[in-house]
């Protein structure tokens, strides 16, 4: 959970960011009824993006397309899913890392080119986005958005090729960074995975249609059954009727699965790079015990992002898991808090101590991150004004030190209290009796994988590519 506020005029407005992350992405091919399906698959996704959402649509002569700057469940409705007419379509959920939220820059976005009209949904960041769309504008190309899925558009429409897939995989080859993508045409669906694998795409199976979604859990709202991720540097097309085939756009590079996805972002009920992201948290969980066992009452999550963990902690350790917060969840994105300001506002109205839980009791409280500290800050000072005598916080993953360069929405370096505070420091400033993180071997060791597999530049800053200077604000590393 993050917060950020500012105020209006008058009372203040409290934007709660914990509630939103970067994108998602669908697809789905040859079946007559692929918008209502795409809308279904993105109320399953709207985890990875509530600043807007969109579907494209395909009849095979024509593209018919809806976006809107709102939830899932308010950008569409019967009508529109009547509109979207076709048996392929495509959809997204954006947050917007790359460019504001604004209308021009809501996805799918769609150009018409030689090829014929294309419209395209981007789950990641480019990091080269900045130096492709200067020579692209110096040899007179014409942006309509600020995003960087845009120059994909451009490079693909620029690129030599006799089909679509040539082009699209030519003009990708100028890129770097982190994409997985849906195209649409009038006639087929392309689905595509940067050579690093950095955000996660699978393939399944409603019937005869091939159906591609972030997650996984997408198909089980709709009762497709999954077959395999998209292989990094894989591209997939779709027809009309749902029949695929398979090509590579380039040689596999080294991977660079985000870890992040299993520590936080991806839903606990998806399979992510081949993992139920579930059993990976509850690992995660365990890892923590055998790295500190502490002695203690009661260990409680912070809902949502914590419960995993929590659970295998609890599990591993034998102390008792209770629920010392309850979540409300019925908050929507923005309040208007009273003129005289409730203290910790943002935190309290989304999250509430149960007490007789937490008085006169030593506790432990995981959470998944820390990311500024200001959340866990709040939270702890609400614990012990519910009586705690003592209070350890422990954390599922290393302190985040870097932004992300690759479609998770991190602040600047500066904001990063893991880039700018010890150990003890972030301790004291959230006020905590212990604070321990869980060590970057010890996420491995329940990720079952290591570091030549993964992108773990939030922890380390090891990054993957090489990073432009103003890709995400004016603290970037490199
Ligand atoms: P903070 O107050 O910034 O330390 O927020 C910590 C909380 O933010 C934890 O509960 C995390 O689950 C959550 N979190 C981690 N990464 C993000 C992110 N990129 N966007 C929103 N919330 C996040």
């Amino acid at each position: 959970m993050q917060l950020a506020s500012h105020t209006s005029s008058g009372a203040t407005r409290v934007v709660l960011q914990g509630l939103i992350a970067m994108c998602g992405i669908f697809g789905i091919a040859g079946n007559n009824e692929a918008s209502n399906l795409t809308y279904l698959g993105l109320y399953a996704l709207q985890h990875r993006g509530q600043e807007s959402a969109g579907i494209v649509s395909a009849d095979g002569k024509r593209l018919f397309k809806m976006r809107r700057r709102s939830l899932v469940s308010d950008a569409f409705d019967k009508n529109s899913i009547e509109y979207l007419r076709g048996p392929c379509a495509i959809g997204h959920v954006r947050y917007s890392t790359s460019g504001p939220n604004i209308q021009k820059n809501v996805q799918p976005f769609i150009a018409a080119g030689r090829f014929g009209d294309l419209a395209i949904a981007h789950n990641g960041n480019l990091t080269n986005f900045h130096a492709i769309r200067k020579q692209l504008e110096e040899q007179g190309a014409v942006f309509q958005s600020t995003m960087d899925t845009e120059v994909i558009l451009h490079l693909a429409a620029m690129a030599p090729g006799s089909t679509i897939q040539e082009k699209i995989k030519n003009g990708l080859a100028r890129v770097e960074g982190a994409y997985s993508l849906v195209f649409l045409t009038t006639k087929e669906l392309i689905a595509v995975r940067d050579p690093m694998g950095f955000r996660p795409l699978a393939l399944g199976w409603l019937g005869k249609s091939p159906v591609f979604a972030s997650e996984t859990c997408a198909f089980d709202l709709i009762g497709a059954a999954y077959d395999r991720e998209l292989e990094p540097g894989e591209m997939i097309t779709a027809t009309m009727k749902g029949e695929i085939s398979s090509m590579r756009i380039s040689d596999p590079k080294r991977p660079g699965r985000c870890i992040f996805e299993h520590i936080y972002f991806a839903r606990p009920d998806s399979t992510v790079f081949g993992q139920s992201v579930y059993d990976v948290r509850r690992r995660l969980g365990h890892e923590l015990a055998r790295e500190f066992p502490l002695k203690a009452d009661v260990v409680t999550p912070v809902p949502d992002s914590g419960v995993y963990a929590a659970i295998g902690y609890a599990e591993e350790i034998g102390i008792p898991l209770q629920m010392g917060f309850i979540r409300n969840h019925y908050v929507g994105r923005t309040f208007i808090e009273p003129q005289k300001a409730i203290r910790g506002f943002g935190v309290k109205i989304k999250l509430n101590p149960v007490r007789s839980i937490l008085a006169g009791k030593r506790v432990i409280v995981i959470d998944d991150s820390i990311v500024r500290g200001t959340t866990s800050k709040k939270l702890i000072k609400m614990i012990r004004d519910a009586g705690a005598t003592e209070i350890s916080m422990l954390i599922s993953s290393p302190p985040v030190v870097g932004p992300c360069y690759y479609g998770i929405d991190t602040p600047t370096s500066e904001e990063l209290i893991g880039a700018n505070k010890s150990l003890d420091e972030i301790r004291r400033f959230i006020g905590a009796d212990q604070l321990h993180y869980l060590s970057m071997e010890g996420v491995y060791r329940a990720a079952k994988g290591d570091s030549t597999r993964y992108c773990d530049a939030c922890f380390t800053r090891n990054y993957l590519t090489s990073i432009e200077h103003r890709t995400a604000g004016s603290s970037a590393n490199h």
